[in-house]
């Protein structure tokens, strides 16, 4: 057995941890790598290779790449370019949105969709499938999987809908083996599949592979992207709470792992009350963050009466935007930005984080006023009075999307081997 042959059977069990380290940009270079992986730079450098060889990174050794540990060059270690991508697919109140994503969190091509969210979630589903699918067409890049994003918590191990409050379907909705269905009908390759884009319906019932189509809650998946790509990197105990178009989620990453309870329902903070003689919530409460803190209680807070053109989300980004210095607009992102952090502080209470992201219409809330966001937070909570736990914005665009992404990289990077079909 050759020198060579035998660092790479050492190296194939770190395949999987190598191509992680690229995708979310811990190891800029083969030096990093080679220390990261806690492996000889013979076995590192194979590995780097092999990944290069399955198109899924690129090594770049010209002269002059970026330095290594010991102020040496080493090889710079980027996703492939025009390596492979998973369709990720994200349905929200006003409708949905269809996306090619490669590895490294990087969006290449995307698709918007407005409906009125039907009660029958299949009807959506094909369409964003649809959109997908012809994304997938015009780019001609090798599909390996598929991951949706839903504004519902997801039940563990079903896939259905446990609370789909702000869509019409039906509580219990089976989304995951809908979405499943859309991608069959639709032709999407997954993981294991040879054919590199859809070339319509399969022709038997062939289901190469694992079954594709991962799906989970729409702020849960932000949090996993923001976690490996985003505002949440390197933070331990990080806490995301969001507003979608409409209500208000929440997610914990413990340890690079998303913390969602017994069945799925973890992380519910939207219920949190936050105003005791505030508006009747559809959970059957008052004053919930989900009606007192979310877009459309922003708009009625400065006395806006929401129109139909756009997504309520984004009349409430333009307003707080745009008419900031309006004495109501201001008032009325007071107001929010007070209950929000009575949520949070509540919530640092009880989880104790060491980061807070928000996204949504609280990034922008954020933005507008930090310091009187951190003030409530600081006065209400029992550590933020102690040092504070650092606030942030999300930084990533479409991050429930990346996260949808994510669970259809997943399978890739445990196994690059197996999922490529190698
Ligand atoms: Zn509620």
């Amino acid at each position: 057995m050759t020198q060579t042959r035998t660092r790479l059977e050492r190296g194939r069990g770190a395949l999987g941890p190598a191509l992680e380290l690229v995708h979310t940009g811990r190891a800029p270079t083969r030096a990093v790598l080679t220390a990261e992986l806690g492996v000889t730079r013979a076995t590192a450098g194979a590995v780097a290779a092999e990944l290069e060889a399955l198109g899924l990174i690129r090594v770049d050794s010209r002269p002059g790449a970026a330095a290594g540990t010991q102020g040496r060059p080493s090889h710079r270690l980027t996703v492939a370019p025009d390596g492979p991508v998973v369709l990720a697919a994200q349905v929200h109140v006003d409708g949905f949105r269809a996306a090619l994503v490669g590895l490294g969190g990087r969006i290449v091509a995307t698709a918007p969709g407005c409906m009125t969210v039907p009660a029958d979630p299949a009807a959506v589903l094909d369409a964003v499938v649809e959109a997908g699918a012809g994304l997938l067409r015009a780019s001609g890049r090798r599909c390996l999987g598929a991951g949706l994003a839903v504004p519902s918590a997801v039940a563990e191990p079903e896939g259905t809908a446990l609370n789909p409050l702000h869509v019409a379907w039906q509580a219990g909705a089976p989304v995951r083996e809908l979405f499943r269905r859309s991608l069959a009908r639709a032709g999407v390759p997954g993981p294991g599949d040879a054919t590199a884009v859809p070339a319509g319906p399969p022709a038997a019932d062939s289901a190469p592979g694992a079954p594709i189509g991962q799906t989970g809650n729409d702020v849960n998946l932000a949090a996993l992207a923001e976690y490996r790509h985003g505002a949440g990197r390197g933070a331990r105990q990080l806490l995301c709470v969001a507003t979608g178009h409409r209500g208000v989620g929440g997610a914990l990453v413990l340890d690079g792992r998303l913390h969602t309870g017994s069945s799925g329902l973890a992380l519910e903070v939207g219920h949190l009350t936050v105003h005791e003689e505030g508006r009747a919530c559809h959970c059957g409460g008052r004053g919930c963050l989900d009606v007192e803190a979310d877009p459309l209680a922003f708009l009625t807070a400065a006395g806006r009466e929401p129109g139909p053109e756009v997504s309520l989300l984004q009349q409430a980004r333009d307003l707080l935007r745009d008419e900031y210095a309006d004495p109501s607009v201001r008032a009325a992102a007071h107001l929010l930005i007070d209950r929000l952090g009575r949520g949070l502080a509540g919530l640092v209470n009880i989880l104790n984080p060491d980061r807070i992201i928000l996204g949504g219409l609280h990034r922008d809330l954020l933005d507008a006023d930090p310091e009187r966001l951190r003030a409530v937070v600081a006065e209400r909570s029992l550590w933020g009075r102690s040092g504070g736990v650092p606030l942030l914005p999300c930084t990533l665009d479409y991050n429930s999307l990346v996260g949808a992404a994510e669970l259809a990289w997943q399978p890739v990077l445990d196994d690059p081997l197996r999922a490529l079909g190698a």
